[in-house]
């Protein structure tokens, strides 16, 4: 009976040592790990599906660094040393180093040519913070539909789009490509000051810029270029966009 509670035991650590080879073994072949010449760390480098790349950009857009910690500790069996080392080298703006802000950075996973730093640099949507800021600049209200005419929206403006939806799936391009359209927030009225919801459609071109990775910008239309492209419901707080 003993020898069987003995040969049981030894089978079994013999498991546990094997499966945590394996853990090892699986964590080893899935991570690379690329050398920082700034701070002289070892940065683990993710394979990152799309969905995963949205939602780290989500998390690093809204600041949640203990969600993302968090995240990447369970998703990809990290430790917290090595979750922080890669939040540290994911710099929040396209091109723009985490440490030096220099704006000269090429491609992902990619060094700092200025300072040497290591960056992240993740591929973000093109629906960013770059296209929000152009279209709120674009936002006529002189030229807007609207049925309340008990407003007068001629004096409106546009204080802010919100660049992360909510719900930031509708950012992936087969979420986009089925729905045509994206919800966001903006602010607007005489002091810019009050929330809408608002509705970015997609037209033609600009679902073939966002399926290819091309700046939304020019997919705005311009003035006399197309009638009724901002639909304005001030009671509702609500505004309708059609780009192009
Ligand atoms: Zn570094
Ligand atoms: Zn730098």
């Amino acid at each position: 009976m003993a020898k069987l509670y003995i040969k049981t035991q030894k089978l079994n650590w013999l498991t546990f040592y094997l499966l945590s080879e394996i853990k090892y073994l699986k964590k080893k072949n899935f991570t690379m790990r690329i050398y920082c010449k700034k701070c002289k760390e070892e940065i683990v480098k993710l394979p990152l599906t799309e969905e995963q790349k949205l939602d780290i950009y989500v998390l690093r857009q809204n600041n949640s660094v203990l969600s993302l910690e968090k995240k990447l500790i369970d998703d990809f069996n990290l430790n917290s040393d090595e979750a922080r080392a890669i939040i540290s080298h994911l710099n929040k703006r396209r091109d723009c180093c985490v440490v030096c802000e220099a704006e000269t950075l090429n491609g992902e996973f990619t060094e700092c040519p200025d300072c040497g730093a290591f960056n992240y640099n993740l591929e973000e949507p093109v629906f960013n913070i770059e296209f929000c800021s152009h279209l709120e600049w674009s936002l006529d209200f002189d030229r807007v539909e609207h049925e309340d005419i008990e407003y007068y929206v001629q004096s409106f403006w546009c204080d802010g789009i919100m660049h992360v939806p909510e719900d930031p799936e509708s950012l992936l391009y087969k979420n986009l490509e089925k729905h045509k359209q994206i919800i966001t927030k903006a602010w607007i009225g005489n002091g810019g000051e009050n929330i809408y919801e608002m509705k970015i459609k997609f037209g033609k071109k600009s679902l073939n810029h966002y399926k290819n990775r091309k700046s939304l910008i020019d997919c705005i239309p311009k003035a006399n270029e197309q009638e009724k492209w901002i639909t304005l419901d001030v009671n509702r707080r609500r505004i309708e966009v059609q780009l192009k």
